[in-house]
C-alpha cells in the first residue's frame, strides 16, 4: 500500500513527497522527532509525546511550528487517511531549508520543515518477543552529551543495533563511567528482591515517555522503585530486566552480555507492567 506522508501542511503519496537536500536535517542532523504508538486507531501517551516535542524544539531554538490542538488533528488525520489501526507515526521537525549550507542556523525567516508518515504494525502490542524476551550486549556509550533532546542524530544508535545483532542479540545497553545509561532506542530496568531500578532523569538519557507512565504505573501497584545508576555486573546478577519505549512498551531482557537472567525467561516484575502499561494506556489513549 502507498503511505500518505505528511510534509509540511500537504497530505501526499509517498513517492511525491520532497524534502530539499540543503535541509539542516539533512546536512546537520539539526532536527527532533517523536514517535506515537497508535493501538486500535489511538494515539497511546500523547500528551507526553506533545510535551517532550515542545522541550527537544525550545533546546534547540526551533519554533514549535503547531499547538497541541494541531498536532493532535494531524496525527489523527494520519490515522485516518493511512487506515492506520496498529503502529506507529513517526513526526519529525527540523529546523528547515536555508536555500545553502552553513554551520550557522537560520533565523525565524526559515521555516521548520515538518514530516509525519506512519508504519504499520498489526498486532504491535501482541509481539511474541514479549514471551520470550530480549538478549542484549553492553557498549561503551559514545554519544553527546545532550541525550535528553530527541534528535535525528542517530547513528551511533545504529551502529550499536549492528553490534548486538553481529553477536547475536537483540539491542545493545550502553554503558559510561562504568553505569549503564540507556538502550540504543529505549531506557533500561532491572529488579533484584522486587525493587526496580532505573537510572534517574538528566541529561545524560532520554526521557522516556513510557518511562514515566510505567513508573508511574508501577508506584502505584505499591511497586518499589529506585531512580538510580546500576552497573553491567548488578545487572547480570539481577533477578530480571526489561525496557521500555512508546514502540516496544516493556520488553523483558533475558540474557545480558551471555548471562541469562531469571533461568533466561521474562520475568513476573516486566511482565506485569507490561499488562499494566497496555491497559492503562489503551483506556487513556485518544
Ligand atoms: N532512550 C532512547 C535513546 C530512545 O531512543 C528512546 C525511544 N525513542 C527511549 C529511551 C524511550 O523513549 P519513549 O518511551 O518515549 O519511546
Amino acid at each position: 500500500m502507498t503511505r500518505t506522508v505528511y510534509v509540511n501542511g500537504a497530505y501526499l503519496p509517498e513517492g511525491e513527497a520532497k524534502v530539499s537536500v540543503f535541509d539542516r536535517a539533512f546536512l546537520m542532523a539539526d532536527g527532533v522527532y517523536e514517535v506515537t504508538s497508535v493501538l486500535g486507531g489511538k494515539l497511546i501517551d500523547f500528551p507526553g509525546h506533545l510535551a517532550r516535542l515542545a522541550r527537544s524544539l525550545a533546546a534547540l531554538e526551533i519554533a514549535n511550528p503547531h499547538d497541541d490542538d494541531a498536532w493532535l488533528a494531524i496525527h489523527r488525520e494520519m490515522v485516518a487517511k493511512n487506515d492506520l489501526e496498529d503502529g506507529m507515526i513517526y513526526l519529525q521537525v527540523s529546523r528547515g531549508n536555508p536555500g545553502d549550507r552553513d554551520f550557522a542556523w537560520p533565523g525565524a525567516e526559515v521555516a521548520p520543515t515538518v514530516v509525519l508518515f506512519t508504519q504499520s504494525k498489526p498486532g504491535l502490542a501482541d509481539s511474541p518477543q514479549a514471551g520470550t524476551g530480549i538478549k542484549v550486549i553492553s557498549i561503551p556509550d559514545i554519544r553527546w552529551g545532550r541525550r535528553d533532546i530527541k534528535t535525528v542524530q542517530l547513528l551511533y544508535p545504529s551502529m550499536g543495533k549492528m553490534m548486538a545483532k553481529k553477536a547475536g542479540a537483540d539491542d545493545a545497553w550502553m554503558v559510561e563511567d562504568g553505569k549503564v545509561t540507556e538502550g540504543t532506542s529505549n531506557n533500561a530496568y532491572i529488579v533484584k528482591g522486587g525493587k526496580i531500578v532505573t537510572r534517574q532523569l538528566s541529561t545524560n538519557i532520554l526521557h522516556g515517555i513510557t518511562r514515566a507512565a510505567v513508573l508511574r504505573f508501577a508506584r502505584e501497584a505499591q511497586m518499589e522503585v529506585e531512580e538510580r545508576a546500576f552497573t553491567v555486573e548488578e545487572a547480570k546478577a539481577a533477578d530480571e530486566a526489561f525496557i521500555t519505549s512508546a514502540s516496544a512498551f516493556v520488553m523483558p531482557v533475558v540474557e545480558i552480555d551471555g548471562v541469562a537472567l531469571g533461568g533466561g525467561k521474562p520475568g513476573p516484575v516486566a511482565t506485569r507492567l507490561r499488562e499494566i502499561y497496555l491497559d492503562e494506556s489503551r483506556r487513556s489513549a485518544i
